[in-house]
């Protein structure tokens, strides 16, 4: 007999995903991984200690379905807020789900959708475009400046233009790692309300995937929160947090807005391991963060660093960045620095416009091996 499997077919693959490749960094086992921005401190024994308690009383439970709606977690994550921004939400304007990543493709199900645009400013977040893809919404790359700022006159232009649903901006940005003035949010804010979207503002979405990293004086989103009900400000504990391993990121808006994301969601998205996690996590956010500090020491050093070093007779070129990794360049074939990079063991991100690349911050010995390398490899 034959086997079905022995004859070639074509599946039924979406049209507009024909030709299409699952996305992300390579991941390569080499000694120095400075390319997703991850923090290169792992949890302590500590927080170790705690993580096992909580998920120990989790699995005895794992028979019953997890809470739906998180209740504990939201609280945790608006005092965490209340704590490193100075601004207090309530726990039902608290949205959590699997990496930040899943937060953004909700906030699409709900207000993408067909018919509908999505905006952002690029150079910016390669994945924001897969979401809007994967939920049948246009897809809008509006512009930056050279020196990668957002001059809000453009973005409220664009925004005219297009009359999108969901407006993205990340502050601090991805790959450029430039933070957005206050000014440059109200304005977009501002420019939001007045769109009739099927009779609707636009809703405004801030990354801040990097905001602990940001400089001093530098503010969140999350302070305009009481003045725009379609303002949400997304978080995650991928980045600063040291916790990327166990895809938790949230976000904070309107007990509307987040109302809104709970029709979407998958019942019991948020497994009962994966709360008690973030819990337990929560519990020791000092600790988890307490390199915070030596990393944004260390990246103000990399970029003087790199701003110290010549090419060809010019200098190089490093990004502001209020994130925990600098955007640098240019290269004639930043492939072959990339790679030059790889075979030392510095394993980088090429990324963002062409002839830059992308150093995430690492610990003191980890920068000391990438500059070694560089050196080597682009002949500085
Ligand atoms: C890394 C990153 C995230 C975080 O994604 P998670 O799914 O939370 O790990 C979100 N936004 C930006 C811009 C990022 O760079």
């Amino acid at each position: 007999m034959t086997s079905r499997a022995d004859t070639p077919i074509t599946l039924p693959l979406r049209r507009d995903l024909a030709g299409e490749v699952p996305y992300g960094a390579p991941q390569i086992d080499v000694p120095h991984l400075l390319n997703v921005n991850e923090n290169p401190y792992p949890p302590g024994p500590e927080v170790v200690a705690t993580l096992a308690a909580y998920v120990s009383a989790a699995a005895g439970t794992l028979n019953r379905y997890p809470d739906r709606d998180f209740p504990a977690l939201r609280a945790d994550l608006a005092d965490y807020l209340a704590g490193e921004s100075g601004v207090r939400v309530d726990p039902a304007q608290v949205w959590a789900a699997n990496g930040s990543n899943e937060v953004m493709l909700h906030l699409m199900q709900a207000f993408g959708g067909p018919g509908r645009t999505a905006l952002s400013f690029a150079p910016t977040y390669s994945m924001y475009p897969e979401y809007a893809r994967d939920t049948h919404t246009r897809w809008v790359a509006g512009r930056r400046e050279e020196d990668f700022t957002l001059d809000p006159d453009v973005a409220v232009a664009t925004i005219r233009e297009h009359t999108p649903s969901v407006i993205i901006l990340t502050s601090p940005n991805n790959p450029t790692g430039t933070a957005m003035p206050f000014s440059t949010v109200e304005a977009v804010c501002e420019a939001a309300l007045e769109l009739d979207v099927d009779g609707s503002p636009a809703v405004v979405v801030v990354d801040e995937a990097y905001a602990e990293f940001r400089r001093a004086g530098v503010p969140s989103a999350l302070e305009l929160l009481e003045r725009y009900p379609n303002l949400a400000v997304s978080r995650t504990m991928s980045k600063a947090f040291a916790l990327a391993g166990a895809r938790v990121g949230y976000l904070a808006g309107s007990t509307d807005l987040v109302d809104a994301l709970r029709i979407v969601r998958l019942p019991y998205h948020l497994s009962a391991v994966t709360q008690a996690t973030a819990r337990a996590a929560l519990a020791h956010a000092p600790a988890l963060l307490a390199q915070v500090d030596s990393l944004r020491t260390e990246r103000d050093a990399t970029v003087a660093w790199l701003r110290s070093q010549t090419l060809d007779g010019r200098p190089l070129q490093a990004a502001e960045s209020d994130s925990n990794f600098v955007l640098f360049g240019t290269f004639d074939d930043r492939h072959a620095v990339w790679q030059g990079l790889l075979d030392r063991g510095v394993l980088i991100r090429e990324t963002g416009p062409e002839g830059w690349l992308r150093v995430s911050i690492g610990t003191p010995q980890d920068m000391i091996a990438f500059k070694d390398a560089l050196v080597e490899v682009a002949g500085l």
